[in-house]
């Protein structure tokens, strides 16, 4: 075997096994290794999905780095980046005894803006005790930050409010004008990927980057070789948020709040200007008022139904942004930021004008995102593939995707249209290395009502309540619902467990809490069905209450529902099951995280054995023994708790 193949090098007798603690030599790892070495020297595409446990991280750095080829990894969130860069990408270069320059690019939220941080501090007679103090700590912590990364000050709470006022967002920096733009934080992070070998981004920044090409920097991301997306399965979703537009209230305050402080640097003392300002911020919380009280996403169409003067109201907005941007042309003069709040105001203008003018195309669906006290109107386009097979059609680059979940029952072609990837990608599974038939009992309770029926969730928590008995804890309980998952935890609480309810404190706590103390049961809504690892046996049982379907009402859902249903194609079998399959496998992938795990899967739903679709969920899990019999997984999971090994 040749020294510098993948396969001696991930094998028994390779470097990782002689100098990596608790290194195993996986064959899936080793395959998949091979074929991405493959995949990257004739520039292919590969959709490769990794059962949990295959190793996929080093099976695809391993090849990419001994390629010396300019590589971009993606990966699904800010911590999975800091792993790769922190951890993964130094161990794989100390171990090949490889030098590579190797980046690690966040959004621009992330980095201290020095120009806003300087107009923050001249009209600090807004700011309040609290923040005051914490823009002296981001003032004082400034100089001596190399990277200028935010999330190192960790004297200032992560949701402090001081921190949207010192970074920096695409409408307010000024770019190439910048008096700070040397300095600047957000340069040099970029500056520093375009000269690397290895570049770590996150899937936002990525489509961010796609999307929105010309944000005073010219191209955010190098042109690569090779690009890697990690949790692929995520790509979809992400990518439909940056490819559609959006026009909110909150774009129209921050630049009322931006122009006054502008004014305040750069006096152009047009007394109409910050009066336009405050008159403008009135009619934008207006137009909020009159979406109502409640927090929701709701069609356009629906709206206007709901309150027909909203176009009316809209063009109010539109008429007060255009009397602003014409204040602010003449009041640009007097600046470089009064300048750039003058091109902010007009591309809001217009945007603004243009949703009062025009209903949607048909290509998109509009839809209205309402806060508490903020709105913020969308376009999603409603087929995503078509916009993505151009990011997706560069010949020249090797693109690999990989994720513990990109198939359906073996079959990519979901996914594939999904992302809009021509037929050629090259497709493989590696199965996980863990006996999920010996590890683990897949549980569907019998005589569970239909989750439609009101006496579900009664029945729900009398199902469940002598399983987390059994196990004495030690379970994350995973709802379709924060409404279920409320009514659950009220009547969990008169049990002596320790309840750990998702939003009581971080998620980082409160798995910390979960490992630490005895008895706990983890309550979660979607946010604990991906990305979160416990190994070990702190967790011994997953709760599912119901087949993970989106809401057929969600305003983006139900206009892709019936643009296929016009099409001829059948929205439930090839968009509803498919997407509910892929959460369904995340949920129940918490579960068996290491060789030595045991523990039940537990799914409350009746229709897993009752409909025809519920098959396609069944095949898409792994291969568990599966039960109906409540006592035989009670034992098992009492003898789990005892810290025995029960067969
Ligand atoms: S160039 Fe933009 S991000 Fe950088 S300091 Fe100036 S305004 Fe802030």
């Amino acid at each position: 075997m040749e020294s510098d193949s993948v396969a001696y090098i991930l094998g028994e007798d390779g470097p990782f096994s002689k100098r990596v603690d608790n290194y195993t030599t996986r064959a899936a790892q080793v395959e998949m290794a091979a074929a991405i070495e493959e995949t990257i020297a004739q520039k292919q595409t590969l959709l490769a999905e990794s059962g949990t446990g295959t190793g996929k991280t080093f099976a695809y750095l391993v090849p990419a780095l001994l390629s010396g080829k300019k590589t971009l990894v993606s990966t699904g969130t800010k911590h999975l980046q800091e792993q790769l860069y922190h951890r993964d990408i130094p161990k794989v270069l100390e171990t090949l005894g490889l030098n590579a320059k190797v980046s690690l690019l966040k959004g621009r939220s992330n980095y201290l803006c020095l120009h806003r941080m300087s107009l923050a501090r001249g009209s600090s007679r807004r700011l309040d005790s609290v923040q005051l103090a914490e823009l002296e700590a981001v003032n004082n912590w400034a100089p001596k930050s190399s990277r200028g990364d935010i999330g190192d000050l960790t004297e200032v709470p992560e949701d402090s409010r001081i921190w949207p006022q010192v970074t920096s967002t695409i409408d307010n920096c000024i770019g190439q004008d910048c008096s700070f733009f040397e300095d600047c934080f957000v340069n040099k992070a970029r500056k520093a990927a375009m000269a690397s070998d290895v570049v770590v981004v996150n899937h936002h920044l990525f489509f961010a980057d796609k999307a929105l090409k010309n944000d005073g920097f010219g191209a955010l991301l190098p042109d690569v070789d090779t690009v890697i997306f990690d949790e692929a399965h995520q790509i979809p979703d992400i990518a439909s948020n940056f490819l559609g537009t959006s026009f909110s209230s909150w774009q129209v305050m921050e630049l009322c709040n931006d122009t006054r402080a502008a004014e305040l640097k750069e006096k152009s003392l047009i007394s109409k200007l910050v009066l336009t300002a405050d008159e403008l911020d009135k009619v934008t919380a207006d137009y909020r008022l009159s979406l109502g009280l409640n927090e929701r996403r709701v069609s356009w169409v629906d709206l206007l139904d709901e309150i027909p003067n909203l176009p009316k109201k809209l063009t109010m907005l539109a008429n007060k942004l255009t009397e602003f941007s014409d204040v602010l042309e003449q009041a640009s003069v007097a600046g470089e930021g009064l300048t750039r709040c003058y091109e902010r105001a007009l591309e809001l203008s217009q945007a603004c004008q243009r949703l009062a003018d025009e209903t949607d195309d048909g290509d998109v669906v509009r839809w209205v995102e309402v806060a508490r006290r903020t709105f913020r109107v969308h376009e999603t386009p409603l087929n995503i593939g078509g916009e993505l097979s151009h990011y997706f059609g560069n010949k020249l680059q090797a693109r690999i995707f990989t994720s513990a979940t990109l198939s359906i029952d073996g079959d990519f072609s979901h996914f594939q249209q999904l992302i809009g990837l021509q037929d050629d990608a090259v497709q493989r599974t590696w199965e996980s290395p863990f006996d999920y038939f010996n590890q683990a009992v897949l549980y569907v309770p019998e005589g569970m009502p239909q989750p439609k029926e009101d006496s579900f969730t009664d029945a729900l928590f009398e199902e469940v309540l002598p399983i987390l008995q059994a196990s004495n804890g030690g379970v994350f309980v995973l709802f379709t619902s924060f409404r279920i998952l409320q009514g659950f935890a009220e009547k969990l609480a008169e049990f002596d467990f320790n309840v750990l309810t998702q939003g009581d404190t971080s998620k980082r706590e409160l798995l910390a809490d979960f490992v630490a103390k005895p008895r706990s049961v983890l309550l979660g809504t979607m946010s604990f069905w991906e990305g979160v690892d416990v190994p070990g046996d702190a967790l011994r049982c997953v709760i599912i209450d119901k087949l993970p379907f989106e809401s057929p009402f969600d305003p983006v859902i139900k206009a892709r529902l019936n643009a296929m249903q016009a099409e001829g194609n059948n929205p439930f079998m090839n968009y509803q099951v498919p997407r509910a399959v892929i959460t369904l496998r995340q949920g129940a992938g918490r579960l068996i995280r290491s060789v030595t795990d045991k523990g039940v899967l537990m799914i409350c739903d009746p229709r897993l054995r009752t409909t025809r679709y519920g098959r396609t969920f069944l095949n898409s899990l792994p291969r568990m023994r599966r039960t109906h019999d409540r006592t035989k997984v009670t034992q098992f999971l009492a003898r789990l708790a005892q810290g025995e090994s029960p067969q």
